[in-house]
C-alpha cells in the first residue's frame, strides 16, 4: 500500500488540494464538495460522497457493490487503503461522534 495519511487537526478548515491549491471542501459554498482533476475520492465512514472512475477501478469492490452491503456495517477506510492505486494521499478529518460511532471524512488525492 503506498497511501500517505495526514490528519487534518480543525474539521472545519477548508482542504486545498497540495497540487493545485483548488479548495475542494469550501464551507463558504453551498455546494462545499468541489473536487478538482487531483481528487481521487470523498468519503465519510458513512458512505462516499465523491469517487473518481480511475480510483475505483482500483479498488477491491465497487462504489455501488460497498453500498449494497452496508447493512452488514461498513469499513470505508478499509476499502480506501485495500486499493492498489500507485501513490496516493489521504486527508482524514474528524466530524464527532454520531450515534456512538466517530465519523471520519476521507479526502483522497494522487501522488
Ligand atoms: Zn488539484
Amino acid at each position: 500500500m503506498a497511501f500517505q495519511l495526514i490528519t487534518l487537526e480543525n474539521s472545519q478548515e477548508n482542504v486545498t488540494c497540495p497540487h493545485c491549491q483548488h479548495a475542494v471542501i469550501d464551507w463558504n459554498e453551498e455546494q462545499y464538495l468541489q473536487p478538482c482533476e487531483h481528487t481521487l475520492f470523498i468519503a465519510m465512514d458513512l458512505g462516499f460522497e465523491f469517487i473518481a472512475d480511475e480510483f475505483e477501478s482500483t479498488m477491491s469492490r465497487s462504489v455501488d457493490e460497498i453500498h449494497a452491503h452496508d447493512d452488514q456495517g461498513l469499513n470505508i477506510f478499509q476499502e480506501l487503503t485495500n486499493s492498489s492505486y500507485p501513490e496516493f494521499t489521504i486527508y482524514k478529518a474528524s466530524l464527532g461522534a454520531v450515534g456512538g460511532q466517530e465519523i471520519s471524512r476521507y479526502i483522497g488525492f494522487t501522488g
